[in-house]
């Protein structure tokens, strides 16, 4: 694996305009090793444009450099080189998926699902998150640091963790932490914003997503959804309601979360979880999507209403728990 990081460096070095790409439905982990990325390159004297297909979480706006994200257009400049993050395959940056043919592209990122699709690939999924494989890079690469940039590289390590308790955590990634909290991070303020900065509104959402909660196969299984008629009451979007799937697994009996909301009629974006035996990204995996054996998602296309398209992935589900070891 320094393998490929070192090549992913020497990459990086040679060349002078880079275009940094995350996620579509960008999280913490994509917002802050994007910026992380960007800013650690053009300290070493590099031109550089980060770039999300989507539009920011309005959760993320106000922290360093968020404003500086561009979305797709016709109009970027010429790059030499094309810089995806935290993507396990191309569909996952949208529009700028079409850069991968005309430009020269590097991967730097943590899932297990990842299908190599960059020139050159640094993927490892024995980092919790892809912002701690980035500070791991900018080290090597001696960008100075300061509050801004320790505040914004800690965010993904704190997201891609649920602050720290899921079990991707080890010694790495306190130490990681402590580092950048040494270097000016506050830890305070990252997890306020995050997580004690909801609407009024969400709650009321969240109200209607346990009116359809269905739990299943003795309660190891439950699932929920919400469509787009929903979000419009509270004039919310998907991205506003992120965690939801998260309160499911918490349900003591529950093994496998599973949250679906319709983010335009009939497309909806599925969200699993699981707790400690079940690999939820062989489901992800088996419906088009990817992730890790305990968060994955996929995009779910149907005619019809969601309730029902659900039924397809509901079943499959509630068969596998009922075939695995851990039951
Ligand atoms: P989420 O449920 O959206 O928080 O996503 C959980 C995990 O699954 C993250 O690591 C995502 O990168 C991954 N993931 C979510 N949606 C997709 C998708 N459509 N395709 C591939 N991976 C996904
Ligand atoms: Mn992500
Ligand atoms: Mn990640």
């Amino acid at each position: 694996m320094l393998r490929s990081m070192n090549a992913v460096f020497s990459r990086l070095l040679q060349a002078d305009r880079i275009l940094v790409c995350g996620h579509i439905m960008p999280d913490g982990d994509c917002i802050s090793s994007l910026l992380s990325l960007s800013i650690g390159l053009e300290r070493i004297g590099k031109s550089v444009v980060p770039v999300v297909d989507w539009k920011i979480p309005t959760v993320f706006e106000g922290l360093p450099w968020v404003e500086r994200i561009e979305g797709f257009s016709t109009s970027l400049p010429e790059f030499d080189l094309l810089v995806v993050l935290d993507s396990s395959s191309p569909d996952r940056i949208g529009r700028f998926e079409k850069l991968l043919s005309k430009i020269s592209s590097v991967l730097i990122d943590h899932h297990a699902t990842n299908t190599y699709f960059a020139d050159t690939c640094w993927v490892d999924p024995s980092f919790s998150s892809t912002a701690h494989m980035v500070f791991r890079l900018l080290k090597l690469m001696e960008v100075p640091y300061d509050r801004d940039l320790a505040l914004i590289n800690y965010l993904g390590i704190a997201t891609d963790t649920g602050f720290f308790r899921y079990s991707n955590v080890d010694s790495s990634v306190f130490e990681t932490a402590a580092e950048l909290v040494r270097l000016g991070a506050d830890p305070c303020l990252v997890a306020t914003r995050i997580l004690e900065n909801r609407r009024i509104e969400e709650f009321f959402l969240e109200r209607d997503a346990i009116d359809n909660l269905k739990l299943l196969a003795d309660g190891k299984f439950a699932y929920s959804f919400l469509d787009t008629k929903d979000f419009e009451k509270y004039a919310l979007e998907e991205d506003d309601f992120a965690g939801f799937v998260g309160q499911l697994r918490s349900i003591s009996s529950v093994e496998v979360a599973l949250f679906a909301s319709e983010y335009r009629k009939g497309e909806a974006h599925v969200s699993l979880r699981s707790k400690s035996y079940f690999d939820v990204s062989e489901v992800a995996v088996a419906f088009g999507g990817g992730g890790h054996p305990k968060a994955s998602g996929f995009t779910l296309r149907y005619d019809g209403i969601l309730k029902e398209a659900l039924q397809d992935v509901v079943s499959f589900i509630d068969s596998r728990l009922a075939n695995s070891i851990g039951s």
